[in-house]
């Protein structure tokens, strides 16, 4: 049998890596600032990480979820703790889009509507609230499962405004920074209000921090930077550090019943023990403040670099949008400086690195780029 052919790959094959290094089958070592997808937070096979899952894969992989789990129990402790969501309570899936189906799921159990608010250029995984941000015909957007949704711009809170006066809205879901459309970071006003908003006309707010949360803004979660409470909220890649697990923190107001929900792999033993370590590397190695830090210090840096239109971002979730598209630049990068980058449209570099990266790291990379800018021609 062949796989089914829907990947773009470089011919590249990764057998190892280890904090920020990755290692392919040749031998050759590079810096990754990609994480997979955003999904390396703690760095590549961390000790501490390595030793808990095999530990626990010498003891259970998995059973289900019709008997106790107590690893469920201390993942949702710690997750609320070092999260500041002690108050909410958490639901356990395998993947984002897993997690945001369920969070619009419960948006419309919760008020009885069914249409939605998302945002244009949004993502939200192959979901029903997805894609508005692929340039591929073949894919058409929404892939509707039932939910009628409406995308406004980003930051226009005078169209969400009217759409949700109607109050026939069951959910406002938007990115705490929109990853896949482009580094595109809401407002911090814009948030608050639509956060008001929802409140006032009795819409539930989800906020999908698959690809912002853990750390990677600098904040635990992006949306904390606007102060805000969010009726939901989505989570999944770093979570488990490249171990597929996702979940929904849920607001004490959402009353849980036998049934209301449920999955086969959601939650299982080793999920669990590979996001409690995340958790306990996250706190023990202090990686949000270093996010925040390495992050600022990349933006600073990269902002000085004149062929760069504009650099956007927060901690380590960058975007640096070129005049020209950005394929050679990317592809010198990785051939000639050994440097994993990630790509959004066409002129889009964006860099989702562990967040332990190093300020030698991030200068690596500086240096890596400035160079190949200078033998890049901008006309
Ligand atoms: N939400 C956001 C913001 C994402 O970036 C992604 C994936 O890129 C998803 C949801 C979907 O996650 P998954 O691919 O794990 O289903």
């Amino acid at each position: 049998m062949n796989l089914f052919d829907v990947y773009p790959l470089f011919n590249i094959e990764i057998t190892k890596g280890i904090g920020t290094r990755i290692t392919d089958s040749q031998g050759i070592e590079y810096l990754d600032l990609y994480g997979g997808h955003a999904v390396i937070s703690i760095g590549h096979s961390h000790p501490f990480y390595v030793q808990k899952l095999t530990q626990q894969l010498e003891n259970l992989v998995f059973y289900s979820n019709s008997v106790v789990n107590k690893l469920q129990t201390e993942l949702a402790k710690k997750l609320g703790k070092l999260s500041g969501y002690d108050d909410y309570s958490l639901f356990l899936v395998s993947s984002g889009a897993e997690a945001n189906e369920n969070a619009l799921k419960l948006a419309s159990f919760h008020t009885g509507r069914r249409k939605v608010v998302a945002f244009n250029k949004s993502f939200h995984g192959r979901t029903s609230a997805a894609v508005r941000v692929t340039d591929n015909p073949k894919i058409v957007a929404p892939i509707n499962e039932g939910f009628e949704v409406e995308f406004p711009d980003l930051n226009d809170i005078e169209s969400v405004r009217k759409i949700l006066k109607k109050k026939d809205v069951c959910a406002v879901i938007i990115e705490g920074i929109q990853g896949v459309g482009g580094i595109r970071i809401p407002e911090i006003e814009f948030l608050q209000q639509l956060s008001e908003e929802c409140a006032k006309t009795g819409t539930m707010l989800i906020l999908d921090e698959v690809q912002s949360g853990y750390g990677r803004s600098g904040k635990f979660f992006a949306h904390q930077y606007a102060d805000i409470r969010p009726d939901l909220i989505t989570i999944a890649k770093g979570m488990g550090n490249g171990f597929p697990i996702g979940g929904v923190m849920i607001s004490p107001k959402f009353e849980a019943s036998h049934g209301l929900l449920g999955t086969t792999f959601g939650g299982s033993h080793l999920a669990c023990v590979a996001a409690i370590s995340v958790l306990d590397i996250i706190k023990a190695e202090q990686l949000v403040a270093n996010a925040d830090k390495i992050g600022q210090y990349l933006i600073t840096e990269l902002k000085k670099i004149p062929q760069i239109k504009e650099v956007r971002g927060l901690g380590l979730m960058i975007g640096l949008e070129f005049e020209i598209p950005i394929k050679d630049i990317r592809n010198r990068l990785l051939f000639e400086k050994k440097i994993f980058t990630g790509v959004t449209g066409t002129n889009i570099i964006r860099l989702l690195p562990p967040l332990c990266l190093s300020k030698q790291d991030a200068n690596i990379f500086l240096s890596g780029l400035k160079e190949i800018i200078q033998t890049t021609s901008f006309n």
